[in-house]
């Protein structure tokens, strides 16, 4: 059980209470009755511990104030249903510039609305796109991101431009990078780049840390190290 190994969020030790108390879970926000706990007061529902990745990611983005997209990924990265490398990251990358954009927007009903199409046109990119198909899942979701910021179809213009435009820059300083595919470094690269899109092409900020320190270079047997913008050779904390 990955519960027994310590908490999904800080990887810190469970405690059980003797007597039941009323907990709000840290994804989905819905407060349970429960008598655990991990020792910093993070409590995970049942129904969030079971849940697959995508799910998680969609809770956690729905619920989340954070108008720092590089935070809500890295706090969904240390749950371990979120693979080290996983088709989950085509959505996990949407998702959390989402959140934080209509966070930053004060605008949740359509944060809910435009999470739930992300996850639905995520779920479309195939797992390995980048290396059989040229265009890294990572990229595409920055593309989805601002499709549905400027609600842009096949037939629009500007907001076609723009949608397309987002995608060439990530995918471009994906590339740059170079191999082996790495989810995480992959997703970094793709949310900075779309920090730094927002601010040139609309005039908003949110929050984008340019240099976020990676804690999952141990699990990754193909990680560059030192030929990786964000390896510090930290060893992660929940797994
Ligand atoms: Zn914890
Ligand atoms: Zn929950």
């Amino acid at each position: 059980m990955e519960h027994q190994r310590g908490c999904l969020i800080c990887g810190d030790k469970l405690i059980y209470l003797q007597n039941s108390e009323r907990l709000t879970c840290f994804y989905c926000n819905r407060a349970y009755d429960s008598n655990g706990k991990c020792v910093n007061g993070h409590y995970v529902c049942d129904r969030c511990h079971s849940s697959p990745a995508n799910e998680i990611i969609q809770q956690y983005c729905i619920t989340t104030k954070s108008e720092l997209p590089l935070e809500i990924a890295l706090t969904l990265m240390r749950n371990p249903r979120i693979k080290m490398h996983g088709p989950e990251h085509h959505f996990l990358v949407p998702a959390v510039l989402l959140a934080a954009y209509f966070n930053m927007m004060r605008d949740s009903e359509e944060k809910e609305r435009t999470i739930k199409k992300a996850r639905e046109r995520a779920d479309n990119i195939l797992g390995g796109f980048c290396g059989f198909y040229g265009n890294c899942g990572a990229a595409v979701g920055t593309g989805i991101f601002v499709s549905l910021i400027t609600k842009a179809t096949p037939l629009s213009k500007e907001e076609w431009r723009l949608s397309n435009l987002i995608t060439s820059k990530s995918l471009a300083t994906i590339a740059n990078n170079g191999g082996p595919r790495c989810c995480k470094r992959n997703s970094y690269l793709a949310i900075i780049e779309a920090g730094k899109f927002l601010k040139e092409h609309f005039g908003t900020k949110i929050e984008v840390e340019s240099q976020p320190r990676c804690e999952f270079s141990s699990l990754n047997k193909e990680c560059t190290r030192n030929n990786c913008p964000f390896f510090v050779g930290l060893v992660i904390v929940t797994k």
